[in-house]
């Protein structure tokens, strides 16, 4: 096999407007500290780098938390991490699903030789808390995870009914929060939750290869308190947390430059603050489904239940999925995702996260999808930019 090295150009991917499910845009500050010199994991500089990433993670999860590290991975390894440190073969655990994340947790749950109690919603509506009561009845469960924001529908799960369901039954409070945190808020110590994964590419627009998690006092003592061994050497986090603790002890090598830019995308999110940026994706979503609505186009969840950072729109009748995303990333650069599993051909999953949730993301795409859906002859009704703009006035 031989090859010319000329053959291999300089990566310049040109300039992107990031609007799916994620990755996010990543501002310039992150990437720039994702630049900085490569230094050991066990060099005090590094250390201190570390210690102040879990000062802003706590921050952010608004948690005491001792154990609340970047797994290094992404955010379904965050999702593994949870799974295999609390769940032993033979526990019972529920898993609340009303879409593919939800889905995928069980996929995990039923790896792990455990006993999987499924409540299932329609995907585009929320877990009814009255079902996951009646399916833990005379049930003893571990664990009941659900999906905070379920990015393959749109759909926000308010939490409180689930957190108390499971304080009532015993069982340690999973939430998946890749997409909500740094979008809505996330406040594990107030809202009951035990453990919780998430991940750098959505609300926190940072590269994807990080997922932050934590594990509350409870958490941490069913781990202490297994049976077995965690069947995931690399994932085990009693000794993956001696490398984050005091100890310092060598698991496997840290991401060095990928914590560096978690850090100073924490640090944006600081400096901005929770209540304005949380405000901010609120206020995007607001107008961005204003101008969705005046062009008589509708949303896939009901009013109440969306998710500010993941809007699920509708596909009109009369328009190609695939040309319409195909036109708006060859003429704007811009990335929008198509819908999942039942919901594929039938809805754009519009992302408002993070760094991407901004006025002007929000007056490109309105404008470049009327513009092609008329393109496409689909009939639209005239006035989303000033709906828009309304919202914002
Ligand atoms: C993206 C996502 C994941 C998986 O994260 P990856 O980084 O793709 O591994 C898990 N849960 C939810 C809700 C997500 O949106």
């Amino acid at each position: 096999m031989s090859f010319n090295t000329n053959d291999f150009r300089d990566i310049d991917p040109g300039q992107r407007v990031l609007m799916g499910p994620g990755p996010s845009d990543v501002p310039a500050r992150v990437l720039q500290a994702m630049s900085a010199p490569c230094i050991g994991h066990l060099d005090p500089t590094f250390l201190s780098i570390m210690d102040e990433t879990q000062r802003l993670l706590r921050f952010l999860f608004q948690t005491e938390n001792g154990l609340t590290i970047p797994v290094s991975g992404t955010g379904s390894a965050g999702m593994e991490t949870c799974f295999v440190n609390l769940v032993e073969p033979g526990d019972e655990v529920v898993v609340c699903v009303n879409g593919v994340f939800g889905t995928r947790m069980s996929d995990i749950v039923n790896r792990l030789g455990a006993t999987l109690i499924r409540v299932d919603a329609e995907w585009g509506k929320t877990i009814d808390p009255e079902d996951v009561r009646k399916a833990v009845q005379g049930k003893n469960p571990k664990l009941l995870a659900v999906v905070h924001a379920e990015t393959s529908t749109g759909v926000c799960q308010p939490l409180e009914d689930l957190a108390n369901i499971a304080r009532e039954c015993g069982a340690l409070f999973l939430v998946d929060t890749v997409t909500s945190l740094g979008g809505i808020e996330v406040a594990l110590d107030k809202m009951g939750i035990d453990a919780v994964y998430s991940g750098t590419q959505k609300c926190l627009s940072c590269p994807p290869g990080l997922s932050p998690i934590s594990f509350s006092p409870a958490a941490m003592k069913a781990l202490e308190n297994r049976k077995s061994p965690v069947v995931s050497w690399y994932l085990d986090m009693s000794m993956v947390s001696s490398y984050w603790g005091a100890e310092r002890k060598y698991h496997h090598t840290a991401p060095i430059n990928m914590i560096y830019g978690l850090r100073e995308a924490l640090r944006i999110i600081a400096e901005e603050g929770l209540d304005a940026r949380f405000a901010r994706h609120q206020l995007n979503h607001t107008a961005l489904v204003a101008g969705v609505e005046a062009m008589g186009l509708s949303m896939l969840v009901q009013e109440g239940e969306r998710l500010p950072m993941l809007n699920a729109i509708r596909i009109p009748g009369g328009a190609d999925d695939l040309k319409v995303r195909k036109a708006l990333l060859n003429d704007l650069g811009m990335e929008i995702g198509g819908g999942l599993g039942d919901l594929a051909g039938k809805i754009w999953r519009v992302g408002l996260m993070g760094h991407s949730s901004c006025r002007r993301n929000v007056f490109l795409f309105l404008s470049g999808l009327e513009t092609m859906l008329k393109f496409q002859g689909v009939k639209v009704r005239e006035g989303a930019l000033e709906a828009a703009s309304s919202v914002y006035a």
